[in-house]
């Protein structure tokens, strides 16, 4: 369901990934750990379409992200093309980035209404049943400044299914909670992970979390994966030094 082939990213004379490949199947949870700075965030901003590639393909649902024309250089799809692709992609941040201005519910509301052209009755009553789903049916009218950060968190998951997409990225989406505020946020996404089979795409640091809900377990250093594998094989018996080394400081 995503595919980078080849895929190279630069930002100035940096080289942050060269000759990139990675797969991702429906329905497979895939999480990525690593060190700070090793591509992480830039991988889903890429597959968000908020970066660009410098080259290779990557393909969503079998639909390319970015068209090479004739004169070698990439740009991105059109428009309405990457809009359309960005459809099926749904991302938590690790800092909410909710609309401070609007109620909990016009934070759901907003994107399928003026996105998918949602009636405001059809988008509340999906809002409603989200809300209920991420456990704050209470909130609706609340604005994010009176919420704690496990509970905008959680808002910001429903506004993500919002817009019903087949693809979850979720980066460190409990990095910046409190100790005690991080469970109700990955309850969230283990009973999402059990319920409804997404594909997800998930940079963590919650190494118990990785373990428990993923298919797959990445470990990326320096814009490459220096090992991946079922969970219980890279926390219990990683191959690869820098794999151990970094397990070790967490666990
Ligand atoms: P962390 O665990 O700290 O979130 P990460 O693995 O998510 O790290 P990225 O955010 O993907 O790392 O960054 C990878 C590298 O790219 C870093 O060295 C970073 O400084 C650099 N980088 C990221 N975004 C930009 C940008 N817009 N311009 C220049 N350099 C960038
Ligand atoms: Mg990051």
């Amino acid at each position: 369901i995503i595919e980078f082939k080849n895929v190279s990213k630069r930002f100035g004379d940096t080289s942050i990934f060269n000759d990139f490949n990675f797969s991702v199947k429906e329905n497979e949870i895939v999480s990525i750990i690593g060190p700070s700075g090793s591509g992480k965030s830039t991988l889903l901003r890429i597959l968000m379409t908020l970066e660009g590639i410098d080259g290779g393909y990557i393909n969503v649902n079998g639909e390319s992200l970015w068209h090479m024309p004739w004169n070698g250089s990439y740009v991105p799809a059109s428009n309405k093309h990457l809009h359309k692709m960005r459809d099926h992609l749904g991302m938590v941040f690790q800092h909410f980035n909710l609309f401070p201005h609007m109620t909990v519910k016009r934070n759901i509301t907003e994107a399928p209404m003026r996105v998918k052209g949602l009636s405001r009755s059809e988008a509340e009553k999906n809002a409603e049943d989200l809300l209920e789903l991420v456990g704050l049916a209470d909130k609706a009218d609340s604005y994010p400044n009176d919420l704690s950060g496990g509970q905008k968190q959680r808002v910001g998951i429903a506004r993500a299914l919002a817009m019903r997409p087949s693809i979850l990225l979720l980066d460190e989406i409990t990095s910046a909670l409190d100790p005690e505020l991080v469970d109700e946020v990955l309850d969230v996404i283990r009973n999402l992970a059990k319920e409804q089979r997404f594909t997800m795409l998930l940079v963590t640091h919650e190494m118990y979390f990785a373990r428990e809900v993923s298919d797959r377990v990445c470990f990326f250093d320096q814009g490459r994966i220096v090992e991946e594998g079922a969970p219980e094989d890279i926390f219990t018996s990683p191959k690869e030094e820098r794999t151990k080394a970094f397990l070790n400081a967490y666990l």
